[in-house]
């Protein structure tokens, strides 16, 4: 099994800066989206500080490595993260308080995918034409939907939606939602932050990544679509194909 992929990140129309980053590693099948938050562009240390120190845990795993293994290293690579967020913060004074969301997916060559998670950024897998989320927000909105109080339409329109119940690098030490399962050829997978998927319902970004053009164009009619809907935060979409090892080689 390979993959590929395509990222793209976009300030939005609101914005002045984006405090989102990204890193898509693909011969190391590592691909993390980061939204940071802070004043005065803490948040983009946050989220720059997060996709880079996470990849490097995760590029010195041996090749045949088992999902346990992958969930390990990452658990390690995300408290690495946290660490130097914090101690970050904590050495600088306007920056102190900065932390980041994190969804980090890892694609193993023997078919399993494993996903590390924190705060309100998202993994959805496209499969068969169903779209669904991999990934559960740690958001107040989300605890509401978990208690039958908010339908997850409301809680994406409410206007506390991204107030997070965890952060990366907000204190010593943070817990890591892990997710793991088996991916397979015609897989497509969604990384994105809040700036696409608070602007967009399920049912559209499903029929976007349902149609045919190539991972360039349908990032690019993602972000256009959620600029369309308002662009009110930052906009970042990672999107990765599985595909069989053979057909890449065409
Ligand atoms: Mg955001």
């Amino acid at each position: 099994m390979t993959w590929r992929h395509v990222a793209a990140s976009d300030v939005g129309r609101v914005r002045e800066q984006n405090e989102d980053a990204f890193v898509a590693d693909g011969e190391a099948g590592a691909f993390v989206v980061a939204d940071g938050m802070g004043g005065h562009a803490a948040g983009e240390v946050a989220s720059e500080m997060a996709v880079r120190v996470i990849p490097d845990t995760l590029r010195s795993l041996p090749m045949r490595s088992t999902v346990a293994e992958v969930r390990q290293r990452l658990s390690e690579a995300v408290g690495s993260a946290n660490r130097a967020i914090f101690e970050d913060g904590l050495e600088n004074a306007d920056r102190t308080g900065m932390g980041t969301t994190v969804t980090a997916l890892v694609l193993l060559p023997g078919g399993s995918y494993v996903i590390g998670q924190v705060g309100d950024s998202r993994a959805y897998l496209l499969r068969d034409g169903m779209l669904r989320q991999l990934t559960e927000d740690h958001t107040y909105v989300q605890q509401l939907v978990n208690r039958g109080r908010l339908t997850s339409e409301q809680a994406r329109l409410h206007p506390r939606s991204s107030l997070l119940t965890r952060a990366l690098g907000t204190d010593h030490s943070v817990a890591l939602d892990l997710y793991d399962g088996e991916a397979r050829a015609g897989d497509r997978f969604l990384l994105a932050s809040d700036g696409l998927t608070g602007m967009l319902t399920d049912q559209e970004l499903a029929e976007i990544m349902r149609q045919r053009g190539s991972l360039d164009e349908l990032a690019a009619r993602l972000i256009e679509a959620a600029n369309s809907a308002g662009g009110n935060d930052n906009i970042t979409v990672v999107l990765v194909d599985v595909v069989e090892a053979a057909e890449e080689a065409d």
